[in-house]
C-alpha cells in the first residue's frame, strides 16, 4: 500500500494551501504566469513549500496547477512543459522532510471539448500525459489532479496519469451549490464523477475550490456516501470578496480549522485548503485535527 494511504488510516492527511495566493504575496505579478517561477525564482517557491510543511502538511502540491503544454503554450512557454514540471518537483522535494510527501500537481488544460471549444479528449490526455511523466520522472510521490469542472477533463487526466506509470492518483471535481445539491460546471453529480473516476484509477476522490468550507461539511458527506475510497477535501476560505477588482476571503484560520474539524467528522481522510487559504490556515487546521 502507498505510504501516504498508510498515514491516511492513522490520521487525517494534512494537505497544503493555496500556491497562487502566496505567491502573489512574494510579489508574482498579476498576469504573469505562476510556474515561470519554477525556472525563475525556485528559492521563493521553495520557501513557500517549506511553510507549509512547517505548519504541518503532510503533503504539497507542485507549483504546476497551470502547468499542462496546452496552458504553457497559452502563455508563451511554448516546449517548456518538462523542464517546468520537472524542476518544480525538485524544488518541493528539496524541502520535504522524511516521512512527507509531494504532490504533483495537474490543473484544468484551459481548454473546452468540442462543441463548446476546439479540443478533442485525445488533445487534451496527450498534454496532460506529457505533464503527468514529467511529474512522475521528476520523482513526485503522487499526482493530485484538481479544480476539474468538466468530469470528462478529469477522465482525460487519470488516465493520462495512469498511463505515465505505476503512481498514486487523486482526482478532485470543482462543485457548485445548487438548490437541487452539488453539481460541476458541466452538471454532473457527485455519484456520477465518484463513480467515473474511481472506474478509470483514480485512488482517492477528492474535491476543491469554489465552496467554503461551510458548503464543504455537506459536500463530504455525499462524497462520503458515493464512494469506498479516500476522500481529499481542500476548501476555499470562505466566500471571495471583490472590491475594486481585487479579491479576497475573511474566514479567519480558526473558523476554518473548525470547519475542518466537521469536514473530517463528515468523512474525509485527507484534508487541506484552496484559494485564499495560507499557512496560518493550515497550521490551525492541523493544531485542531490533532487535538
Ligand atoms: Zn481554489
Amino acid at each position: 500500500m502507498h505510504a501516504i494511504l498508510e498515514l491516511a488510516k492513522k490520521k487525517t492527511v494534512i494537505f497544503d494551501g493555496a500556491m497562487g495566493t502566496m505567491l502573489m504575496a512574494s510579489g508574482l505579478p498579476s498576469g504573469q504566469s505562476p510556474e515561470l517561477w519554477n525556472l525563475e525564482k525556485p528559492a521563493v517557491v521553495a520557501e513557500i513549500h517549506g511553510r507549509y510543511y512547517d505548519a504541518g502538511s503532510d503533503v504539497v502540491h507542485t507549483n504546476t496547477f497551470g502547468g499542462n503544454p496546452l496552458k504553457l503554450d497559452g502563455a508563451g512557454l511554448v516546449g517548456k512543459a518538462e523542464i517546468i514540471n520537472r524542476e518544480a518537483v525538485r524544488i518541493a522535494k528539496s524541502v520535504c522532510p522524511r516521512n512527507k510527501f509531494v504532490a504533483g500537481d495537474i490543473g484544468p488544460s484551459g481548454k473546452f471539448f468540442k462543441p463548446l471549444g476546439d479540443a478533442t479528449p485525445e488533445s487534451v490526455q496527450e498534454a496532460f500525459r506529457e505533464q503527468a511523466e514529467a511529474l512522475k520522472s521528476g520523482g513526485a510521490d503522487l499526482i493530485s489532479i484538481e479544480t476539474m469542472f468538466s468530469l470528462q477533463e478529469a477522465l482525460a487526466a487519470v488516465r493520462a496519469s495512469k498511463a505515465a506509470g505505476d503512481i498514486l492518483v487523486i482526482a478532485s471535481m470543482t462543485y457548485n451549490r445548487t438548490k437541487k445539491g452539488f453539481f460541476t460546471m458541466m452538471g454532473e453529480s457527485v455519484k456520477q464523477c465518484a463513480s467515473a473516476l474511481e472506474e478509470a484509477g483514480a485512488d482517492v476522490i477528492g474535491t476543491n475550490c469554489t465552496l467554503g468550507s461551510k458548503d464543504m461539511v455537506d459536500l463530504t458527506g455525499e462524497l462520503r456516501a458515493a464512494t469506498k475510497k479516500p476522500i481529499l477535501v481542500q476548501p476555499n476560505a470562505g466566500k471571495p470578496l471583490t472590491r475594486k477588482g481585487i479579491t479576497t476571503y475573511e474566514q479567519s484560520a480558526t473558523d476554518f480549522a473548525e470547519d475542518g474539524k466537521r469536514i473530517k467528522d463528515a468523512g474525509a481522510d485527507m484534508i487541506g485548503g484552496c484559494c485564499g487559504t495560507t499557512a496560518e490556515f493550515i497550521r490551525e487546521l492541523a493544531k485542531t485535527l490533532s487535538s
